[in-house]
Parts: structure tokens; C-alpha cells; sequence
């Protein structure tokens, strides 16, 4: 990755362009490509050789003209303080552009949890509400695991604002673990998601699920539930990639009349990575992890990681290609983006394509608050319907306006927060 690439930037250069073509008012522009509020805090942990570590905390929260903020909480040791602010304001875009009720927001702490004992991760858990108890809630801003953290951080942290407040807030956080306030369906939302607006997509461009063939970057739990429910509705993957640790390169494994999900996932560890030897022995063949980009299918899905189409690899991409789908968080850049448009492929943009996970979180809360939980069934039946929505609302807007689909996402996500502010008289 580019060391000088601040997401930052990049996010409040989208939303600039993005504000011009809105026509936006001064103040608009002026409140909206800076996050609203912002806490950077320190934590002491007394860690396991009895001496007091001080770790560095942040929350941001971007905007909540809409509703509540949501967003994860990342440990990682180098998170920087733009990050957040970027990740934050990509929050309130997408739960805008689904149309839930929920601002953005994003938090982070500056630790390896590889080398923190469970008992010091708790610790940095508690510590972290601690800091932030007055100023998240379920009714000011619902934190969620993100990278690095998982259902068992987030129960320390819910555990730790009730002994603040003295009763039980199931709602104040998202992405509990079934069965202590979890959502049923939170594990396939994202993957899922993805495939209902592939679906759709599809459906647009009059082109039937059964004869299409797709390639993904990436085996990880968005990549798996993905290829699920798209091998459900009749579509095959003949390729998937994923990082290979022990040689520290990235590896794709093809089958050309069609991967087998199950027998994948019994010989793929818990971070998505596939064993080579295995896979051989399966019949599967071995390319470089950037072959996921060439080959002949009429879909390709990026559930990696960001920056993976460049203007580098974008030109290899095949003329058969009809639809790019993007699981991952900004897997596209912005020179490969313009190489995408010109070639005319249909383009579900990220904050709409991967929103299926936010909108599941919200749907915790609801059920967290209300204290009564529904079915899988019943959850991804909701899924389905507001991943449908803001899919035909977006490619609407793509059409009415002959504009990138990208571009649409933008406008109609942008726009409602804007006018949600302006309808609050902050603009
Ligand atoms: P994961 O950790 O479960 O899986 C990541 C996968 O990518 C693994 O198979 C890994 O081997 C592979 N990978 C890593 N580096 C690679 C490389 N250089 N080349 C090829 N493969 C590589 O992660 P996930 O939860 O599936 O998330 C994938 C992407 O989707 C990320 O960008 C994440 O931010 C985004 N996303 C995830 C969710 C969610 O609910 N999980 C929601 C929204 C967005």
C-alpha cells in the first residue's frame, strides 16, 4: 500500500466531489467532512508483571443527524487517529444508503491483542467504556467488533457500562454472541447481503444467475457466505484466493467447472486461509493470489482487503465481466475506478454492496432493546428486503441521472444526511 495514502483524505475527497454535484450549502460542506465530535483518551491497564501500561484510546463519531452512532471498535497497533476519522464517515454513508436509522461512528485502541493476556484484553475493554460511558449508549452511539476484536470484547464492554449505569443495556452494543443478546444471521449478513444485491443486479442487466460464473479475492467469512447463497441460486465460483501465511504470499485455487464450498471450508482455518496441500489433493489448481482478476467470468466479487483493483491489474480484467461486486472495504482505487466505468462493468459499490453487516447490527439492537429475538429466517428475510431497497433506489438514481453507480450511492446516501441536518436546523 501507498505509505502516504491517508484515508482520511480520501474520504473527504469523495464526499468534496460529492458535495459539488449535491450543490450542498457552505455550511453543509463545512459540518459534514469533519466528524462531529471526537475522543482520544488513554487507558491504564494493570497488566499481568503488576506494572501500569498506558494504552492510547479514540472514538469518532461523524455524524448523527439520522440517529444513534454505530461503528466498530479496531485494536491494532497501528491504528492512526485519521483511520478512525475516515472509517467513521464511511460508517454514515452506509448506514445512510441503506436507510437505517443510525449515524456513523468508529473507535479504535493502539494495541496487539496477540500479545495481551485475556485478562489484560478485559481489562483494556472495561478500561475503554470506562473512558467512553457518557458519550456512547443505545441511544447516542452502539459500538461493535471490528478488526481485532470479537464477541467476547464486546460482552466485557456491554458488562462494564451495566456496573456504570446498575441495570441491563443490551442495546448499548452489537455483535454479542447468540444467545447473550446476539442477532441469529449476523454470521452470513455481510456475504449474503452481497449476494442479494448481486441478485438484483443481475436481475437488472437481464442476465439469469444459473449462466453466470464469478471469481472472488478472498476466503474469509464475507467470501464463504457469499459463495453460499450465490452457489444457492445456481451460480458457480471457479476461483477464490486468500493470504498464505507460511509463505507470506497470496494464493488462488481454481476449479474451472466450479469450486466445492464444503470441502474448502474443511481444509480452511479460521482466517480464511486454505491449505495448499490439501487443496491439491482435491484436485484444485494453485495460481498466484492475482490471477482472481483475469479470469473468464462474468462476475468478480473482492472480499479482501482494500486496494486489490489498480490501474495496474484493472486492464486485465476480462471483456466478459458484466458485474464487480465489492465485498471488501474499499478494494477499488481511484484510477482503477475510472478504468471500471470506462469498460461499461456494473459496479456495486462497497458502502452498499458490504452493508449487509451494519444492517444485521442494527437489527441486534432492535431486538436487544425490545428484549425479543426472531428467527434466522426472519432476519435474513429482513436483510433481503432492505438490501433490495437501497439496491433499486441506488441503481434508480444510476439511471435517471446516467451517472456511475458509485456516484448514485453517494449522492443518495449524502443527501439524506445533509437534509437530516438541515431538517434539525444544525444547517
Ligand atoms: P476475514 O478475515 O474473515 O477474511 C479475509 C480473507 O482475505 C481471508 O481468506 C484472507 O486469507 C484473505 N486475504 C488476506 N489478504 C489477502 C491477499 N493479499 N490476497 C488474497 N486474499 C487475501 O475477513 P472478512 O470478514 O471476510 O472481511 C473481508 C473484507 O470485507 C474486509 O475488507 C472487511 O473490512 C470487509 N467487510 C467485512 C464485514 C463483515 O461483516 N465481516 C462487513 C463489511 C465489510
Amino acid at each position: 500500500m501507498n505509505k502516504t495514502y491517508n484515508a482520511f483524505d480520501t474520504a473527504r475527497e469523495q464526499f468534496d466531489k460529492i458535495a459539488e454535484l449535491l450543490d450542498l450549502e457552505q455550511a453543509s460542506k463545512d459540518l459534514l467532512r469533519e466528524p462531529l465530535r471526537e475522543f482520544h483518551f488513554s487507558i491504564p491497564v494493570r497488566m499481568d508483571d503488576n506494572k501500569v501500561k498506558i494504552f492510547k484510546g479514540f472514538r469518532v463519531q461523524h455524524n448523527d443527524a439520522l440517529g444513534p452512532a454505530k461503528g466498530g471498535i479496531r485494536f491494532h497497533p497501528q491504528e492512526t487517529i485519521d483511520t478512525v476519522r475516515a472509517l467513521a464517515m464511511w460508517m454514515t454513508w452506509k448506514c445512510s444508503v441503506v436507510d437505517i436509522p443510525l449515524g456513523g461512528a468508529k473507535g479504535g485502541i493502539i494495541c496487539d491483542p496477540h500479545n495481551l493476556s485475556q485478562r489484560e484484553q478485559e481489562q483494556l475493554c472495561r478500561g475503554w467504556v470506562r473512558q467512553m460511558a457518557r458519550n456512547v449508549g443505545p441511544l447516542i452511539d452502539i459500538p461493535a467488533p471490528d478488526v481485532m476484536t470479537t464477541g467476547q470484547h464486546m460482552l466485557w464492554m456491554l458488562d462494564e457500562y451495566e456496573v456504570i449505569y446498575g441495570g441491563k443495556y443490551p442495546g448499548a452494543i452489537t455483535g454479542k454472541p447468540v444467545g447473550i443478546g446476539g442477532s441469529l444471521g449476523r454470521i452470513e449478513a455481510t456475504g449474503y447481503g452481497l449476494i442479494f444485491t448481486v441478485r438484483e443486479a443481475l436481475r437488472e442487466m437481464e442476465i439469469r444467475v444459473e449462466d453466470t460464473k464469478a471469481s472472488v479475492q478472498g476466503f474469509g467469512n464475507v467470501a464463504q457466505h457469499a459463495i453460499e447463497l450465490y452457489n444457492k441460486l445456481g451460480g458457480k465460483v471457479i476461483l477464490v484466493s486468500c493470504w498464505d501465511q507460511d509463505s507470506g504470499k497470496s494464493r488462488a485455487y481454481r476449479k474451472t467447472d466450479g469450486i466445492i464450498l464444503k470441502e474448502l471450508q474443511k481444509i480452511t482455518d479460521n482466517f480464511g486461509g486454505i491449505n495448499k496441500e490439501k487443496a491439491i489433493e482435491l484436485g484444485y489448481e494453485v495460481l498466484p493470489g492475482e490471477a482472481w482478476i483475469e479470469q473468464d467470468v462474468e462476475i468478480l466479487i473482492p472480499a479482501a482487503l482494500e486496494n486489490s483493483i489498480t490501474a495496474e491489474n484493472a486492464s486485465s480484467i476480462s471483456d466478459n465481466v458484466k458485474l464487480i461486486a465489492e465485498g471488501a472495504n474499499g478494494p477499488t482505487t481511484i484510477e482503477a475506478d475510472r478504468i471500471i466505468k470506462e469498460k461499461g462493468i456494473f459496479l456495486i459499490p462497497d458502502f452498499l454492496a458490504n452493508a449487509g453487516g451494519v444492517t444485521c447490527s442494527y437489527f441486534e439492537q432492535v431486538q436487544s432493546n425490545t428484549n425479543y429475538f426472531w428467527s434466522k429466517e426472519e432476519v435474513l428475510s429482513k436483510l433481503d428486503a432492505k438490501m433490495t431497497d437501497a439496491f433499486i433506489s441506488v441503481s434508480d438514481l444510476a439511471k435517471k441521472q446516467k451517472i456511475y453507480t458509485r456516484d448514485a450511492a453517494y449522492i443518495l446516501a449524502v443527501d439524506r444526511v445533509a437534509r437530516a441536518c438541515s431538517s434539525r436546523g444544525w444547517t
